[in-house]
């Protein structure tokens, strides 16, 4: 990988990546379709990565089809298709990991604790790989985003971070792997995460800006559904992820829902007019 990507680069080419843990979807392929326009040579790679799961979280199921994604990515105009080994980027001895102080301690964060360093480091070394000048990143995993931006600055590399929207089915279920995992009366209960962003925003737009009566609001709504858990719902500080009291300026609406074993994160920006 790093041969090729040397290489590229001598030729003067830019080389756009899009990093991925597989069975790829409408919202990882929106992600290639960006990176296409953004590099002459374009990477995906699929790696499910052991490190930023904990013992008891889905790492084992987590779904893999590595010939459909080939054959995904290869019709989306994708040049090359990183599939590392896990020995290979852990090899034995591995002791070096990336860790942010602050960005981590919200969201995800509080109930997965070493969820974002293993992220990181992950992706800290395939940047080291992969080389690329520009790498592609999805809104859904908000946190995710702005850890990797912070971590881009604080470690100058020099690799320009872009962010994507969240893709939605029709119903407005953001799309994510784990939506497999969903039976199908469970994949209508989902849909209460879409419900609860939206039932804040309306909230908000009649005048409503107290955080903690809009997060009260979306978390009836959620728990009228049985078989929902909510690990976070919360109003924050975009940059920061700080809670917010009160919505007086742009504040980012995250949430974390399990739906029977499931756990699903959405979010969405709460604009005050
Ligand atoms: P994953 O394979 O789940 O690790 O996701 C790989 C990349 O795709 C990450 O940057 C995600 O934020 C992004 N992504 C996942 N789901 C969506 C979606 N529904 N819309 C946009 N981007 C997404």
């Amino acid at each position: 990988m790093q041969e090729h990507s040397d290489l590229m680069r001598s030729l003067g080419k830019t080389i756009a990546f899009v990093p991925t843990m597989g069975f790829l979807h409408e919202g990882h392929l929106s992600l290639i379709r960006k990176g296409r326009e953004l590099g002459d040579n374009l990477v995906v790679s699929i790696f499910v990565n052991p490190a930023q799961f904990s013992p008891g979280e889905d790492f084992e199921s987590y779904p893999r089809n590595l010939d459909r994604d080939f054959d995904l990515a290869e019709k989306s105009g994708v040049d090359v298709i990183f599939t590392p080994d896990e020995k290979e980027l852990y090899p034995r001895n591995f002791q070096t990991y990336v860790e942010l102080e602050k960005l981590p301690n919200h969201l995800c964060g509080i109930s997965r604790p070493t969820f974002f360093k293993g992220v990181a480091t992950v992706v800290a070394k395939l940047f080291n790989t992969v080389k690329p000048h520009v790498a592609v990143f999805g809104e859904k995993d908000y946190q995710q985003l702005i850890i990797i931006r912070r971590m881009v600055r604080d470690l100058n590399f020099e690799i320009n971070i872009v962010g994507v929207p969240t893709l939605r089915e029709p119903d407005g279920l953001a799309m994510s792997s784990r939506n497999t995992y969903l039976t199908s009366e469970q994949r209508i209960d989902a849909l209460c995460i879409y419900k609860a962003l939206k039932k804040a925003q309306e909230l908000l737009k009649n005048g409503i800006n107290d955080a903690a009566n809009i997060i009260n609001a979306a978390s009836e709504l959620i728990k009228s559904h049985m078989g929902t858990t909510i690990d976070y719902i919360t109003i924050c500080d975009p940059e920061t992820l700080v809670d917010m009291e009160t919505i007086d300026s742009p504040a980012l609406m995250a949430l974390a829902v399990k739906i029977g074993k499931t756990r699903l994160i959405d979010n969405m920006m709460l604009n005050p007019e």
